[in-house]
């Protein structure tokens, strides 16, 4: 049993896990699973969205990095060009001073790409993002088109609002869907179609307000209907008013907790543990995973082998502590690795270099430490000494602290996960953004109608705010109009407030051993699920077998 560095709690290390240190040569960490996570999470600003200018070519742009940062930020396009060479920042390291320290120098005097995109058409609004078109405010997804709204989501059309939702179309204010069309408010559906309100459905369509469903249709709060009673029901409800939405959402929620549910969302997932495991071997302790192997202590995996403490490594193996590593082999300590990127550590912003140590904006360069070029002897011996004196610093083995990261605490993903006071950050020694976007008190309109067809056409012109943090927002053209289209009441809180309403209703990334409710089942399993939780929780099988689910 050791005791985290920050937090103080207890934690244990298991032989798997020191086999693994030992194969990378890397001290055991110091901190719990937790809070490593946290500082990985605070190298991750995915939604914070500033106006600037490129430092290099004037023009405006859209940037994640505060104006208060004095980064050197320059736009996607002068950071993917050959124009600028980033060994010009290249310096010695100095073995009387920490390495972070100097880390952070360097990263002061380097030209940094003012947001994380490749191959984005018309979607300046993204950011840790791939081939999106023509979207808006799209983070942590790729491959979408014509979407607005939506994090941690792949391959999706005409959606707005959703989060962790794959392969869709025309979705709504959704979390966790796979392969859904037309589907609104609702979470952990596959393969639906026009249902809405609802929870863990499979093979359903056209059903309101249902909870653990499967291969239904005209269904509403788990009750079967004909097609025409259903049709009449539905426009009973009003589903385009906020008043008939909470309605039903309340008789939603009553039948969920009826409703036993399986302990874990994983699917195909062989000897893992965690949550949102698909087609996975070997994971433990490891979360929104798919396609993955050996994973262990990891978030975001896809085709992702052989990981420690990872936040993001697409189609990465054997990688450590890090997060966003697209494509590359052998990672550790790193934020931000763009395909090809093989041995590179302590560098952010890496394009396909190799062996290189403590670097920003590296290209295809090797060999090189602190943006500087050495021989392949050079470097090796530079490397191994370097390393000593930060094992003798206390630095070697453990993530970028909190107080190096380029961005405030309160811009980045950790204050989604895990939110902190001012105070709190500072005690950690991280920053803080007074100053986040945004306006309050400029609205032009104070009064949202309930009912989606009294909206008028102008009110895109207009200034709305929050009702829950007042930070006033627009609703753009392309809003509204899917709106209208879909029946659904305009929104009164601003984005942000949406998107974390989404993230409230999965379950934290926090495992813990439960027994299976349906009594006497003795089965015993780790779940997201904590014992206040009021939902009814049973093992696998029992979840497979029992006559309950989808009956009223
Ligand atoms: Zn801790
Ligand atoms: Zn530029
Ligand atoms: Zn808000
Ligand atoms: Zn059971």
């Amino acid at each position: 049993m050791q005791t985290c560095l920050t937090c103080r709690s207890p934690f244990t290390t298991n032989a798997a896990d020191h086999a693994f240190y030992a194969r990378l040569e890397v001290p055991a960490p110091q901190h719990c699973v937790l809070c490593r996570r946290v500082q990985l999470m605070a190298w991750r600003n995915e939604r914070t969205l500033y106006g600037a200018s490129c430092q290099k070519c004037n023009r405006t742009m859209v940037s994640c990095f505060s104006p208060n940062s004095q980064l050197h930020i320059i736009c996607p396009s002068c950071w993917w060009s050959d124009d600028f060479d980033p060994l010009l920042s290249g310096r010695d390291f100095d073995f009387s001073r920490p390495f972070f320290e100097q880390f952070w120098e360097l990263m002061h005097a380097t030209p940094i790409g003012a947001l994380f995109i490749a191959s984005s058409e018309n979607s300046e609004y993204s950011n840790f993002a791939v081939n999106n078109k023509d979207c808006y405010m799209v983070t942590a997804s790729d491959n979408n088109q014509d979407t607005l709204y939506a994090d941690n989501s792949n391959g999706n059309s005409d959606s707005c609002d959703i989060s962790f939702v794959h392969k869709g179309e025309l979705n709504y204010d959704c979390v966790d869907l796979v392969g859904c069309y037309s589907c609104i408010g609702s979470q952990n559906l596959k393969n639906s179609n026009f249902c809405r309100y609802s929870r863990d459905l499979i093979n359903c369509s056209d059903c309101i307000g249902c909870v653990g469903l499967r291969n239904k249709q005209y269904c509403i709060l788990n009750r079967q209907f004909t097609k025409e009673q259903f049709e009449k029901a539905k426009e009973k409800m009003e589903l385009q008013t906020h008043t008939g939405v909470a309605r039903l959402m309340a008789h939603m929620y009553a039948l969920e907790k009826k409703q036993p549910h399986k302990f874990s969302q994983n699917i195909n997932a062989e000897s893992c543990t965690g949550n949102y495991i698909v087609n996975s071997k070997d994971c433990r302790e490891c979360f929104d995973m798919e396609n993955c192997q050996d994973c262990t202590y990891s978030i975001f995996g896809d085709r992702t082998k052989d990981a420690y403490d990872i936040y993001g490594a697409p189609g990465s193996e054997l990688v450590y502590q890090s997060v966003a590593i697209v494509e590359s082999y052998n990672m550790q300590f790193d934020c931000l690795a763009w395909p090809g990127s093989n041995d590179v550590s302590y560098s952010f912003l890496t394009r396909g270099a190799k062996n290189s140590f403590g670097c920003v904006s590296l290209k295809k360069n090797t060999y090189c430490i602190l943006n500087k070029q050495y021989s392949k002897e050079e470097y090796e011996k530079l490397r191994t000494r370097i390393v000593e004196h930060m094992e003798r610093t206390g630095e070697y083995g453990q993530f970028f602290p909190l107080k190096y990261s380029p961005w405030s605490y309160n811009e980045t993903i950790a204050q989604d996960y895990a939110p902190k006071t001012k105070e709190q950050v500072a005690a950690l020694g991280g920053r803080w953004e007074d100053n986040l976007p945004g306006t309050f008190g400029k609205q032009t309109l104070s009064n949202i109608p309930d009912n989606i067809t009294e909206v008028a056409a102008s009110i895109t012109k207009e200034i709305l705010a929050c009702t829950e943090c007042e930070r006033n927002f627009k609703v753009i053209s392309q809003e509204l109009k899917f709106y209208k289209q879909q029946g659904i009441p305009l929104p009164i809180k601003c984005p942000t407030c949406r998107y974390r309403a989404r993230l409230a209703q999965r379950n934290q990334r926090q495992l813990i051993e439960r027994q299976c409710m349906n009594e006497p089942c003795q089965n015993r399993f780790q779940t997201t699920y904590t014992k206040e939780r009021p939902q009814i929780i049973y093992c696998e099988t029992c979840y497979l077998s029992t006559g309950a689910r989808g009956q009223n």
